[in-house]
Formats: C-alpha cells, sequence, structure tokens
C-alpha cells in the first residue's frame, strides 16, 4: 500500500503550483487518453523508486476573512490524521502570518513526519528571510521555488527520507474475499447504503486491523460470498463531519481504494454528475481496480421504461474513460433494487481476477488483427508476435510486437475492445505492456479474409449470446443488466 504524503498551507502560498511541479516531474502519465481528468487533487509520485500518492489540500473555498482559519485549521487536522508525512507550505514573500503560527501550533502536537517548505524563493534574499521560518518552532525547512521547480529535488529526497518503511500489507491475503470499497461525494448517501446493507443480520462487524486507527472494516456474507466493507467507519455514524472535512478526507477514501478490489463509485441519480465525481473515478482506474458506478436515490428520480437506459447512457458518457464499469440502480434509504447490487459487485470482482489462456488470447488478437490490419506509420507496419497475460487484479496482458512505436492508441483500444467483446471483463480495467522483440515468431500476419475467419467471428458472438443466457444466475452480465 502506498503512503500518503499531504500538502498543506494556507491559500496562495502555493500549494497547487509545488504539487503540479512534484507530480510533472515524477508522474508516469501512460497514455493520453481522451475524457481523462487533468486537474487532480492526488496523484502517484515517484522518486528515486519511492512510490507513494501526493495530495493537495488546496482549492480551499473560502468565504469571510474569519473563516480563512478556520478552514485552514480543519484542513490541516485532517492531513495530520490522514497522511504518512504532511508538507507545510509557507511564502517567504508574505512571512510569518498568523494563520502560519495556527497550523504550525497544531502540526507540532502530532508525531506525523512533518516538512516545513518555505516557497517563492527565488534569490539570495529570500533565502536570507527564510530564516525567519525557525520562529515557527519546526526546526529546519526546505526552501523551493514551485515555479522554477528549485530545490523540489531536495524537497522529494526529504519526503522519501521520512515516508514509513514500506507498510507490509496487514491483512492476510484471502482470495475469496471481495474486498470493496465505498467513495463518493458528501451526502450522495454512502452512509445510508452502508448502515442499510450493515442493518441486516448476516452482518458481522469486525475490526480487521487497517492502517487508519479507527477503520471499521464490516463484512457481509451473502450465497456463500463473502464481502469486506473497508473503512466504513463514520459512513455509519450519521450525523458527523461537515461537508468540508469530508471534502478532504479524500485521502481517507484513497486508502480505502487501494486495499479494495471493487469500488463502488456512489453519485446522487437526483443531481447532475460533477468534476469531483469524474476525479474520484480516474483514480479508480488509475488504480486499477474494478468499479461499480452507483446511481443512488434513484427513488428520487421520474422513471419510464428507458430511464434506466438512458442514465446508463448518461454513466458511460460522462465516465468515458472507463466505459467498462458496471452500473446500479438503487435506493439506499428504501433498500429497493439493493439485493441486485451484491451480484453486479461479484461479478466485477471476478473479472478483475479473471485470468485467459494464452491460446485464447493469441487467437482473438490473430483474428482482430486479420479483421482491421494494424495501420501503418511511416512505412512501417505494426507486427503483433504473441500476446500472454500474466497478470490478474486487473488483468494485465503483454504485447510482443516488433516497435512499440508503432502501436496507437486507437489501435490498443481496438484490441482491447475485441478482447472485451470475446471475454467478460466487464467491470474491470484491462493494463497493455508492450514488449519489442525481434521477429523470431512468425508475426499474426494479416492474411486475406477468407469464409472460415467470417465463420468463426459470427460463431463467437453466437456462443457468447448462448453463454450469456444460459449462464445467467446471478453473476452474469446479461441478467443484472436486463431486469
Ligand atoms: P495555493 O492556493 O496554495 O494552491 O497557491 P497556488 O499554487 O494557486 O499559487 C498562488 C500564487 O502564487 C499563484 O499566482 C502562483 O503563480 C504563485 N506562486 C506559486 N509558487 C510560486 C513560486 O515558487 N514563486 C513565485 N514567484 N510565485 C509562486
Ligand atoms: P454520505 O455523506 O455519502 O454518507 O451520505 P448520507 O448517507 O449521509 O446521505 C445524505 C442524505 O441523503 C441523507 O439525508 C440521506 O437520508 C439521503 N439519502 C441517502 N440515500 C438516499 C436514497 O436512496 N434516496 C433518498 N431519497 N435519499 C437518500
Amino acid at each position: 500500500m502506498k503512503s500518503i504524503v499531504a500538502i498543506v498551507g494556507r491559500p496562495n502560498v502555493g500549494k497547487s503550483t509545488l504539487f503540479n511541479r512534484l507530480i510533472g516531474q515524477r508522474l508516469a502519465i501512460i497514455e493520453d487518453e481522451p475524457g481523462i481528468t487533468r486537474d487532480r487533487l492526488y496523484a502517484d509520485c515517484e522518486w528515486t523508486g519511492h512510490h507513494f500518492t501526493l495530495v493537495d489540500t488546496g482549492g480551499i473555498q473560502t468565504g469571510a476573512e474569519g473563516q480563512i482559519d478556520e478552514a485552514v485549521t480543519r484542513q490541516a487536522q485532517t492531513a495530520i490524521a490522514e497522511a504518512d508525512v504532511v508538507v507545510f507550505v509557507c511564502d517567504v514573500r508574505q512571512g510569518v502570518t498568523n494563520e502560519d503560527e495556527n497550523v504550525a501550533r497544531i502540526l507540532r502536537r502530532t508525531r506525523k513526519p512533518l516538512i516545513l517548505c518555505v516557497n517563492k524563493v527565488e534569490n539570495l534574499h529570500h533565502e536570507q528571510d527564510a530564516s525567519e521560518f525557525y520562529s515557527l518552532g519546526m526546526g529546519d525547512y526546505v526552501t523551493v521555488s514551485s515555479i522554477h521547480g528549485m530545490g523540489t529535488g531536495d524537497l522529494l529526497d526529504q519526503i522519501v527520507r521520512l515516508l514509513p518503511a514500506d507498510p507490509a500489507e496487514a491483512e492476510a491475503p484471502d482470495p475469496d474475499l471481495v474486498r470493496v470499497a465505498v467513495v463518493g461525494r458528501p451526502n450522495v448517501g454512502k452512509s445510508t447504503l452502508i448502515n442499510t446493507l450493515a442493518g441486516e443480520d448476516r452482518v458481522i462487524v469486525s475490526d480487521v486491523a487497517g492502517t487508519t486507527r479507527d477503520a471499521i472494516d464490516v463484512l457481509l456474507q451473502q450465497d456463500g460470498d463473502r464481502y469486506l466493507f473497508i473503512d466504513t467507519a463514520g459512513m455509519r455514524r450519521r450525523a458527523r463531519v461537515d461537508e468540508a472535512v469530508e471534502r478532504y478526507s479524500v485521502m481517507r477514501s484513497l486508502r480505502a481504494i487501494e486495499r479494495a478490489d471493487v469500488v463502488l463509485l456512489l453519485i446522487d441519480a437526483a443531481q447532475p454528475i460533477t468534476d469531483q465525481d469524474q476525479k474520484i473515478a480516474t483514480y479508480v482506474k488509475e488504480q486499477g481496480k474494478a468499479c461499480v458506478v452507483v446511481a443512488n436515490k434513484w427513488d428520487l428520480v421520474a422513471k419510464t421504461d428507458k430511464t434506466m437506459k438512458e442514465f446508463t447512457e448518461k454513466i458511460r458518457y460522462e465516465f468515458r474513460f472507463m466505459e467498462w464499469c458496471e452500473t446500479a440502480f438503487l435506493s439506499a434509504r428504501t433498500g429497493s433494487r439493493l439485493p441486485k447490487l451484491l451480484p453486479v459487485v461479484k461479478l466485477a470482482w471476478l473479472n478483475h481476477g479473471r485470468r485467459v489462456s494464452t491460446a485464447q488470447l493469441n487467437e482473438v488478437i490473430r483474428e482482430s488483427v486479420l479483421l482491421t490490419p494494424p495501420p501503418t506509420d511511416k512505412g512501417k507496419r505494426l507486427k503483433i508476435y504473441f500476446a500472454t497475460q500474466p497478470h490478474t487484479r486487473p488483468p494485465g496482458f503483454v504485447l510482443f510486437i516488433n516497435d512499440p512505436e508503432l502501436m496507437h492508441f486507437s489501435y490498443r483500444r481496438y484490441l482491447e475492445n475485441r478482447v472485451r467483446e470475446t471475454f467478460d471483463f466487464s467491470g474491470t480495467p484491462l493494463r497493455w505492456f508492450l514488449r519489442k522483440r525481434e521477429s523470431k515468431f512468425a508475426a499474426l500476419k494479416p492474411k486475406e479474409i477468407g469464409p472460415r475467419e467470417i465463420r468463426r467471428s459470427r460463431q463467437i458472438k453466437l456462443e457468447r449470446r448462448a453463454a450469456r443466457k444460459a449462464g445467467a444466475g446471478p453473476g452474469t452480465a446479461a441478467h443484472v443488466r436486463d431486469e
């Protein structure tokens, strides 16, 4: 599990600039996919081989003067509770302010590793001025200029030095346990969902040790399957934290997502889908977790027989960077359609762990290449020699090809679509790895497409349709969707 590093500080000291600078240096952007939200609150970072999640607690919406203090204070408290390392950013040009002192006071009381980071240091004068920050009683500091990128390497070195030793997975791996995280914006109904689910007899409350002190995991059993709902603390209690705190306790959700196999992303069916929903989804995808988008408060939606279909399309559009997600529509409050939820979760979980044989996989890839040969680029054509699936959770495929440069996103997506048409991977992201291979194997050549290939292609479609019908029972996509 990755450690969390939080950036805190009052508005305008340069938190977002620093955040972008730090992730810009080390964020591996795997592919430029349309629809991925770029403006982030959190991102995975890597520095000298150490991985951590960096959280920008900035973007605080402050009202009147007096409220700034309060908001910053709360933000600092949340960061202390949830982060492994806290980076406290100040602005050398403003000098030490009252707010800085307040935050420092809170931070000093914790035993969490802290880094005082003095920003906007761009010349020798600033460097001298920075000594003023000793008065905060936090010891030594790092000076940086986020805009120019000066000092950020030293800052990253410090962060890495303070990261806890790789926290070993506290839970013994249990291959049959379905680990579920429930995430979503404030007020979408997370607590209600957990309470309703947990209100029934089959619940055993367990305190499996999580990393967060007061994490409470809830174990549910249904049809012989066991579902562990991760870190439901705060969700099960009804009246609690206000919205501002919830927003910054995003860190808590990040941890839950990391520990989960399947993430339930709750949205409010009576409200438009927002940026924040998409940001969470982006993270779920990047972490390689299965995802079910749950449209809650379905009772509030005026329905015709088309509503669910239209709504599904809307979800697929808004979350188009993860159009593979499963969907569920329910009312956590009335319990209506709730029984349909766990079968969908189970299906996504199964698909997340699905492994297909090398032979089957190569057949699909070969056929795909036959039907649509890879495009050429500057006279060179992509050749695919061999495919295999070495990873699960999420499923990961390796393609041995003549030149990774020749693989375009659109062709990779085409192959992924073909693989998804053949095998049930609904609800789970897939990962693709490209390996350069000299032509040792015969490439899967586009030959002429003859009657045999066309027959085969038809046959696959028929088989899939039949399998969906026959296999029914809870746990197949068809059963769950066409109800
Ligand atoms: P946040 O509210 O703490 O997230 O602060 P922002 O990152 O939005 O930055 C606030 C302002 O400070 C912006 O106008 C930035 O361009 C500016 N700023 C941030 N870092 C630096 C820096 O290293 N040097 C200078 N000169 N300006 C900076
Ligand atoms: P959380 O902040 O995501 O945990 O959301 P809560 O569970 O606290 O729910 C926020 C509000 O939405 C509460 O007033 C709930 O009663 C209400 N709510 C939750 N689920 C439903 C639902 O399915 N239908 C309706 N109408 N209201 C709901």
